[in-house]
């Protein structure tokens, strides 16, 4: 397992947003977290990239525990987070937004990997001396991706790369985080509230609520679970008479 996580708890204060999550993501696959509003998933990827220290737990990176790093100690291991909101600096270009994600690199490869982050986000290439506050939000979620690469990770961290975009979209920047998978054997850990999504292109997912992992599968085998498809795919409806299940109880801890 490259990344690994061993009854992980997190507070805000005295409230506690994860409570014992245990969670592993193999090399070269792509994970996903489902969950709905408030379950957990932005506070586990703080959590692993170190801008949250968790009460309890192992978080284990390539063997090693790196619970309660440093952020920046933690980006340096290889794990580069895409926070939610994309977070760009709206008033550098893009151009200058993807070098900064390059500020661990060696200066000399910088021209390359800007030509590799360009291959895969062509909407980008043309607009490299553009402020990134003048792109739209999913080219702004782009550019943040494409930034997270420029530092050649080992791994990605994606907050709700869906958020606020247009169906589209969200299915053009789905393709390109497969084709990073694919074409360098990128691990990536996705937190998604976009079940369908996230679920059609990822190997593997978990599904989380009130800051505990219920159930965990691969996605071709949650898709077709139940309870899945009734609380998280919206299916419930489509159901044919007689096999809708009126107040189901979750089969699920
Ligand atoms: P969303 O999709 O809305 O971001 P999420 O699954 O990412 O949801 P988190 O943001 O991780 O959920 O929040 C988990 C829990 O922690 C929620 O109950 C939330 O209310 C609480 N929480 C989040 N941020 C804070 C904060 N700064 N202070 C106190 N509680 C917080």
């Amino acid at each position: 397992m490259l990344l690994e996580l061993k009854n992980v708890e997190t507070y805000y204060g005295p409230i506690m947003a994860i409570r014992g999550v245990s969670l592993a993501v193999p090399e070269g696959r792509i994970v996903a977290v489902l969950g709905a509003n408030g379950a957990g998933k932005t506070t586990i990827l703080r959590t692993i990239s170190g801008v949250m220290d968790p009460q309890k737990g192992e978080i284990l990176f390539a063997g090693e525990d790196i619970a309660r790093r440093d952020p920046d100690a933690v980006m340096r291991l290889g794990l580069s987070h895409v926070p939610e909101g994309r977070e760009v600096f709206p008033f550098l270009s893009v151009n200058e937004n993807l070098r900064m994600g390059a500020y661990s690199r060696d200066r000399a490869r910088i021209a390359d990997d800007l030509e590799r982050v360009y291959d895969y986000f062509p909407a980008l290439a043309d607009r490299g001396s553009q402020q990134a506050s003048q792109l739209s939000g999913g080219e702004q979620q782009m550019l943040a991706i494409g930034r997270a690469l420029m530092a050649h990770p080992r791994m990605l961290l994606l907050d709700e790369p869906s958020l606020g975009l247009s169906p589209i979209l969200v299915h053009q920047i789905f393709e390109i985080i497969n084709r990073i998978n694919e074409e360098q054997g990128m691990t990536i850990l996705v937190v998604e509230q976009n079940a369908h999504v996230a679920l059609r292109h990822s190997h593997y997912g978990y599904v989380l609520e009130n800051g505990r992992v219920v159930m965990d599968d691969t996605c071709e085998k949650l898709e077709s679970s139940p309870d899945i498809q009734e609380f998280y795919l919206g299916m419930k409806d489509q159901m044919p008479r007689g096999v809708r299940r009126w107040k189901k109880r979750k089969t699920w801890r």
